[in-house]
């Protein structure tokens, strides 16, 4: 399974992310931050868990571009 969790309101609208994995994250036109599609938010922390192990490299690629360090992608 793999686990990403983006600590949103840390973005900073970089646009990373979305160059890197466009089917995971999409910028917001409200606020200019980086949305992680389909998540479910708990105390600012957005999170989506699935078994398409075919993301986990290009969302692995937007974490370690981010900026501010606020994706945290795992293999579980
Ligand atoms: S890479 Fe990080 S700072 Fe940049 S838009 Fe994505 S989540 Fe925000």
């Amino acid at each position: 399974m793999v686990v990403i969790t983006l600590q949103r309101k840390k973005c900073i609208g970089c646009n990373y992310c979305v160059e890197l994995a466009p089917a995971q994250f999409q910028m917001s036109k409200k606020d200019g931050k980086s949305v992680l599609l389909h998540a479910t938010e708990k105390k600012g922390f957005f999170t989506i868990k699935t078994y398409d192990e075919t993301i986990f490299e290009a969302s692995n690629e937007a974490k370690k571009a981010c900026p501010v360090n606020i994706i945290e992608v795992k293999q579980v």
